[in-house]
């Protein structure tokens, strides 16, 4: 699943395409992703000079004259660049060709993407960013937040750091080794946490997503970088999906267990 990293890598791949061009056609072959595309969208979008690119949480807002088109990428969604002459490829659902003659392509085998348009700031009035937690990289996201927010509450640390609410694009491998960088064990109960513990994680935290957003994003196999190529943070995983495998600072096997269904990766000698 792309998740932070690759989606502001997405963005930094895409806005030098994008950016003071004018969407000339709009190709949708799908009726319907995660949800119904609007009917209207492809005539809504014609004309438009795209003036903006930004990130919140995991979407996409690209917004120009009163309209704003958001994507999210799902599972197993990819944005990429193509060229005019350039043939579609499986999965391709969605394009729409810019007056620099290229072509912004939509690839996403499960179709659990979203695409939408509005006229108005999806961040004012979409309910899908209602009660969205800071940023992780910005400054509202700090060690005195996470201390506030995580006491008085009984779930592991692992799930409130997976939490929007709480903080928005924290998924699971990042929440995994952030977890580790930190040495928190991801089950530990977050109310037990320190002022010193929070203080390590948001460190870790925001150390390892620019770390991933630096290293072009990357994560799962299937993901394609806006050029075609393949991430490869994936790499670099300390503990993520590498069960029974030494750690790389005690050799102890690294332990697989599930938190709130998902797995969780962590280092027993390691992490407290
Ligand atoms: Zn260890």
């Amino acid at each position: 699943m792309p998740e932070l990293p690759e989606v502001q890598t997405t963005i930094d791949g895409i806005t030098p395409y994008l950016i003071n061009k004018t969407i000339l056609k709009c190709t949708i072959s799908v009726k319907k992703l995660r949800w119904e595309l609007q009917k209207d969208i492809a005539k809504k979008i014609v004309n438009i000079k795209i003036t903006g690119i930004t990130r919140r949480a995991k979407y996409i807002i690209i917004s120009g004259e009163n309209l704003y088109l958001t994507i999210h990428l799902g599972m197993t969604g990819t944005l990429r660049i193509a060229n005019r002459n350039e043939l579609k490829k499986k999965h391709d659902h969605f394009e729409m060709q810019l007056d620099s003659k290229v072509i912004l392509r939509f690839n996403d085998p499960r179709k659990f993407g979203m695409i939408f348009y509005s006229t108005e700031s999806p961040l004012l009035t979409n309910r899908l960013f209602l009660n969205l937690g800071p940023e992780p990289l910005s400054k509202d996201f700090s060690a005195a937040y996470l201390y506030k927010a995580s006491k008085n509450r009984n779930v592991a640390i692992k799930s409130l750091l997976m939490n929007s609410k709480i903080v928005v694009g924290i998924g699971n491998i990042y929440a995994s080794e952030s977890l580790f960088l930190s040495k928190i064990r991801p089950d530990k109960i977050s109310k037990k946490l320190t002022k010193k513990n929070c203080e390590d994680l948001v460190t870790s935290i925001k150390k390892v997503l620019k770390s991933a957003i630096k290293k072009g994003g990357s994560s799962i196999n299937d993901y394609i970088n806006v050029d075609g190529k393949s991430g490869y943070f994936q790499y670099d995983f300390k503990v993520y999906g590498r069960t029974a495998k030494p750690c790389h600072i005690c050799q102890s096997d690294i332990l697989q267990i599930k938190i709130n269904q998902r797995s969780s990766f962590y280092c027993k000698k390691c992490q407290r």
